[in-house]
């Protein structure tokens, strides 16, 4: 059965399911080694040491001309090129009233203490003539400014992202100590449920939800294991709930979770384990059940593709952020601007919305159609707007603003 829309008292609010599900969830003590090339997404088990300065020695920041201050005291004034210093090269000492053509990323020679861009400066066979004043530093790019020899340039719980990767591999790193993956069981109930690829006979539907959510499985780094379509029996429900728990951590469904009488889920997760909260004052995504098999978490999401969306990054992102140990595992939130109207609700909402720039800053646009049903809602958006309950939204009122991803 799908959701309604009355409130009711037994509901928990979102704030108190986001606290109840971290709030107990500890981050996996094992760790590994692995290859820098291979740990895009990962979180770091230790905190990471540089051995050496980067950069390493005093370089030029610059296409240009490496001089003595002391000798371009007046603007105009022309010196003769004595070396020429690439990249990978050393230069020799700057003699007095001297300049060395310099490129950008090479050493600065020993006596320089500036760079002339070269577009600041007039070349005649060996002469330069310096058209611009200089300053004392200026297009040096000094030893160890990025990152100092021996101080700590990532901490345990940083996740890696690209730019992580490149600061590690600036240090000479070529491993990193990182948080052992995950191993997140998955299965999609529903007697209707057809994987794509095959014909859909009268009253089927398409598998949407396991590619929603083993992309976003994947997206965090997780090994999946995929017990695929299960019917709507208790058996079967039993059966597949078993198997999940037996070796993951975590153990995600899709659907069966609500209190229809097709509903599986929540009653065998009852009987093998137990069910730590259930219904939240929440749409989309009332029915996500909460709760524990064998030593797996587990999740189970409603079967409606938005729901399924949403839940998952309200509540299953963090707690494999969490468990992974990132150190940042909630959602970013910034204000955006309305640019529609919504009236008081019995349940948090999480609108999806796109945001364009406007001189008062970034406006949120509805998507027209807000079903839960409606996957597209999901791909047109950027992100979601959440509307607390009883919370009357005019146009141009400031609301909170969950970016995708
Ligand atoms: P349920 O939570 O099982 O009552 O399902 C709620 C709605 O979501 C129903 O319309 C289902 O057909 C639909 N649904 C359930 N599972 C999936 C799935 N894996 N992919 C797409 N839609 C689903
Ligand atoms: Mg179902």
């Amino acid at each position: 059965m799908s959701e309604d829309c009355c409130s009711s008292p037994s509901l928990i609010s979102v704030d108190e399911a986001i606290t109840r599900i971290l709030e107990p969830t500890t981050a996996v003590e094992q760790s590994e080694i692995i290859d820098i090339e291979n740990a895009l997404g990962r979180v770091l088990a230790e905190d990471v040491f540089s051995t050496i300065n980067v950069p390493g020695y005093d370089n030029s920041a610059m296409d240009g001309y490496a001089i003595r201050i002391a000798d371009c005291v007046e603007v105009g004034i022309q010196l003769p090129v004595t070396q020429r210093i690439p990249a990978g090269q050393m230069g020799s000492q700057l003699e007095v009233g001297t300049v060395a053509r310099i490129f950008t990323g090479a050493p600065i020679p020993p006596g320089a203490d500036a760079v002339v861009m070269q577009e600041h400066c007039d070349r005649v066979g060996d002469l330069v003539t310096i058209n611009k004043s200089v300053t004392m530093g200026q297009n040096v790019r000094c030893a160890g400014e990025d990152i100092l020899q021996g101080s700590v340039i990532l901490k345990a719980g940083h996740q890696l992202r690209p730019q992580e990767l490149g600061l590690l591999a600036s240090v000479g790193l070529a491993e990193v100590s990182v948080k052992r993956k995950l191993k997140v069981a998955t299965f999609f109930t529903g007697d209707e449920i057809v994987e794509p690829g095959h014909e859909l006979k009268a009253g089927q539907i398409y598998n949407s939800n396991k590619y929603t959510i083993k992309g976003l499985l994947k997206s965090l780094g997780c090994d999946i294991v995929d017990l695929g379509i299960v019917p709507d029996t208790l058996e079967a429900t039993l059966d597949v709930l078993k198997k999940a728990s037996s070796n993951a951590d975590l153990v995600i469904t899709s659907g069966g979770v609500s209190v229809g009488e097709e509903d599986y889920v929540r009653i065998a997760l009852e009987q093998l384990g137990e069910l730590k909260m259930w219904r939240i004052a929440m749409k989309p995504g009332k029915p996500v059940a909460y709760g524990k098999v064998n030593e797996a978490i587990f999740m189970g999401l409603p079967g409606n593709p938005v729901s399924t969306f949403v839940t998952f990054l309200l509540f299953v992102k963090p707690l494999i952020l969490k468990l992974q140990g990132a150190e940042k595992y909630l959602p970013m939130r910034m204000n955006v601007i309305a640019d529609f109207e919504w009236p008081s609700v019995k349940r948090q909402e999480y609108l999806r919305v796109r945001l364009n720039e406007s001189a008062q800053g970034l406006l949120a646009t509805l998507y027209p159609h807000q079903g839960s049903g409606v996957l597209s809602s999901a791909c047109w958006a950027d992100g979601l707007v959440e509307i607390p309950i009883e919370h009357v939204v005019k146009k141009g009122d400031k609301v909170d603003y969950l970016h995708f991803i």
